[in-house]
């Protein structure tokens, strides 16, 4: 296990830049934010598949949906082209669409809080629990009205805190629960596996994610009337198989009735056959990939236990994270401007980092529709100013992972001495 890792990433050529450098103990060459752990298995199912001239609508994407399936605990897996696709299908299939509200997280990537424009719905953002950076779910349950039709909770960074209050709260109200599980494929909560909380819930594979098929997603459900309604419109709305392959006892997916006959308004969501073998393979080397970056996440919680004004990630009794980034904040006395400068200096000492994430409210696109200002979801606004996404990849050595401590450590010391 641990040489096929080491094979893989020896073969990833390292770019080296020297000379701007001046402290004798760092690094010269490029420490990137994140970097895909793809092994010759990939390659292998990737050239299989080409050479086997069926690049669409074929086995790999069955196989690939069979595993998600399987590792989130659900009945039915429908693979789509990005993690997008997958939440606007997700928001379709529950008939969800102007005048309708959907609770959600300002704290998030944009795509979690975009599905709910692109169905002419209206995202109303609670405040985030400063520890755990989700959703406080006191705020969620004050924020239910009549209007509200759904729930879409954000496991932020991979953490599945407080899924399974969220789940409780969206089954008092009779709404369902939709998990933008896009970060945490792998991750636990008391033993329940990401994507198991919602009545519907999303996966992303983009190269930065946990796992990556290049693009890609995948819907998962217990509901076999939510993954068929996906099924078709994720295929130009064509009508599909309503019983399980006897065989497989998967759902096929294939369209029935003529090719050019379409029941409903509907898009091509595919994913191809390329990608889904990428994702076959990383979805065999799942545990594999999760345990190595358990394990980079515990070497810089480690060395950076004691760092000063540096905040380290928060996780509850019960929680397996499966980490999809390391981020980490400073404390309450800086600002964004010096978060900012901390972030460039990292970059010029070619470190990768990220400021990961802006508020969804304070968007230029939400501030125009909807009015949205600073000031009014302040948690989120403080944690979103203070946070750094450090460099977090599987096959990140120990020696990186020091010069990446020490950089950050300088670079906040350096703020500390400008301010007197
Ligand atoms: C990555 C991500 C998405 C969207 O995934 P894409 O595949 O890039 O479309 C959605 N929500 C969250 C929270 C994500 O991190």
């Amino acid at each position: 296990m641990m040489s096929e890792c080491a094979a893989s990433v020896a073969a990833v050529p390292i770019a080296v830049h020297p000379g701007h450098w001046s402290q004798s103990s760092m690094a010269v060459h490029e420490i990137p934010l994140s970097r895909p752990d793809i092994s010759p298995l990939e390659e292998e199912l990737v050239v299989q598949t080409l050479r086997s001239g069926r690049l669409a609508l074929g086995p790999m994407a069955e196989q690939f949906e069979n595993r998600v399936a399987a590792a989130s605990d659900c009945l039915y897996a429908v693979s789509v082209s990005s993690g997008t696709s997958g939440l606007h299908l997700a928001l379709l299939s529950l008939g969800i669409g102007p005048g309708d509200e959907v609770i959600t997280t300002p704290f998030s990537f944009i795509a979690s809080s975009n599905c709910i424009l692109y169905v002419g719905a209206t995202p109303v953002f609670v405040d985030i629990c400063p520890k755990t950076l989700n959703m406080d779910p006191d705020r969620v349950e004050r924020a239910i009205t009549p209007r509200t039709k759904a729930i879409l909770a954000v496991e932020t960074f991979g953490n599945p805190a407080h899924m399974d209050a969220y789940e409780q709260i969206a089954k008092r109200h009779e709404i369902p629960l939709i998990e933008d599980c896009c970060e945490a494929l792998g991750s636990r909560l008391n033993g329940r596996p990401a994507g198991s909380f919602g009545r519907i819930g999303v996966f992303a594979f983009y190269p930065n994610k946990q796992i990556t098929t290049g693009e890609g997603g995948c819907i998962v459900t217990n509901d076999r009337r939510l993954a068929n309604l996906c099924r078709s419109m994720r295929n130009q709305g064509r009508a599909v198989v309503d019983q399980p392959d006897p065989a497989t006892g998967q759902l096929s997916g294939a369209a029935v009735g003529s090719w050019l006959s379409h029941e409903r308004l509907g898009f091509n969501y595919r994913l191809d056959e390329l990608s889904a073998a990428l994702g076959v393979g990383q979805m065999r080397r799942l545990d594999e990939i999760v345990h190595k970056r358990q394990l980079v996440a515990e070497s810089y919680m480690r060395r950076l236990m004691g760092s000063p004004h540096v905040v380290l990630p928060t996780l509850l009794p019960g929680t397996e994270m499966s980490w999809f980034v390391f981020v980490v904040r400073l404390d309450s006395a800086y600002a964004r401007h010096e978060r900012d400068r901390i972030i460039q200096g990292l970059r010029r000492h070619d470190i990768g980092a990220g400021d990961y994430f802006p508020c969804i409210h304070t968007q230029p696109v939400y501030r125009e529709r909807f009015g949205f200002e600073p000031g009014m979801f302040p948690i989120a606004e403080s944690v979103s100013q203070r946070t750094i996404a450090l460099p977090f990849y599987n096959g990140l050595d120990v020696g990186d992972l020091e010069i990446v401590a020490q950089t950050l450590e300088l670079m906040i010391q350096r703020e500390n001495l400008g301010r007197n």
